[in-house]
């Protein structure tokens, strides 16, 4: 089971009852950040997840309402007890601008590890498997995917039919042979795992469908509603409601979540349709939305 929230769902700047766009993941004891801009140390507050499990932050790029909100949530992160490593992944040059941002906030109790990364990269926390994909801004920028395997259900009746005594049924679940009889000799057919995507300041493009294909869910931007505003989404590099609902539908997301509402859209939700007539399974996101994704055969 994996959960996540919108902390914030602006675009450029924090408005006074909407922050800048970012979202929390929690998976297990772990906290994964996705974004990081001016306040969102507030919006994580008020969430009421806690703080001090925050173990990656994932940044797309370095524009200021995806990233200026480092030092303060830092610092908070280490006012709140935090001493265990804090592990920070960006597009190139986010290592200078990471080190830049933290003069201001020099004495972390905890040690930060900066990881630039290109396409190919991945890490795993936990059993939490997280990939990126370059898009297409104005700076280098980064997609990213979260993905949760699930390993196939152990089948008690084939272990007993094999003779294996109960007390090593676990060694097999473990991945451990026992005697000639193998897991796979008794474990069931491959289940679904879960993923999503964490798609914003980007153009759509064959990258970002393949790097978020067969999501549970697709958090992407749209920072602007309406289609008469398709030009200005490709000057500025983003997208509208309806690119971001084709790139849903072209991945075969399961749902799509926007965020990443342009200023001058203060009710993004009329804009819905736009989105929803290309890709029914649409959600507007707003500020603290929270969703639970579990595996289908839970
Ligand atoms: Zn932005
Ligand atoms: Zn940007």
């Amino acid at each position: 089971m994996l959960d996540l929230a919108l902390l914030g769902t602006g675009a450029m700047l924090p408005l006074p009852n909407r922050w800048v766009a970012s979202a929390l993941v929690r998976y297990r004891a772990h906290l994964v950040l996705f974004d990081c801009g001016e306040g969102t140390q507030i919006s994580v507050r008020s969430l009421g997840w806690g703080i001090k499990a925050i173990d990656l932050i994932l940044i797309s790029h370095q524009h200021a309402d995806h990233i200026a909100g480092l030092p303060g949530l830092l610092l908070t992160l280490g006012n709140s007890g935090r001493t265990e490593p804090v592990h920070v992944v960006g597009p190139p040059r986010i290592h200078e601008v990471v080190a830049g941002l933290c003069t201001v906030a020099p004495y972390l109790p905890f040690e930060l590890r900066v990881a630039e990364w290109r396409r190919g990269d991945c890490l795993t926390l936990d059993d939490l498997r997280v990939t990126c994909a370059e898009g297409v801004h104005h700076v280098p920028c980064l997609a990213y995917r979260l993905e949760l395997p699930r390993s196939p259900r152990f089948l008690p009746e084939r272990a007993r039919a094999l003779g294996i005594p109960v007390q090593d049924w676990k060694r097999l679940q473990r991945g451990e042979g026992v005697g000639d009889v193998q897991p796979n000799d008794v474990m069931g057919p491959p289940r679904a795992g879960l993923a999503v995507g964490l798609v914003t300041d980007t153009r759509p493009g064959p990258a970002l469908v393949d790097l978020v294909h067969g999501v549970d869910l697709l958090v992407c931007e749209g920072t602007f509603g309406a289609d008469e505003d398709q030009g200005r989404a490709v000057e500025r590099r983003h997208m509208t409601f309806r690119e971001a609902a084709m790139l849903a539908r072209d991945a075969h997301a399961r749902q799509l979540l926007l965020t990443h509402f342009s200023p001058a859209m203060p009710r993004p939700e009329a804009f819905a349709d736009n989105a929803r007539t290309v890709f029914g399974n649409t959600l507007v996101g707003h500020d603290h939305l929270s969703l639970s994704l579990r595996f289908s055969d839970d």
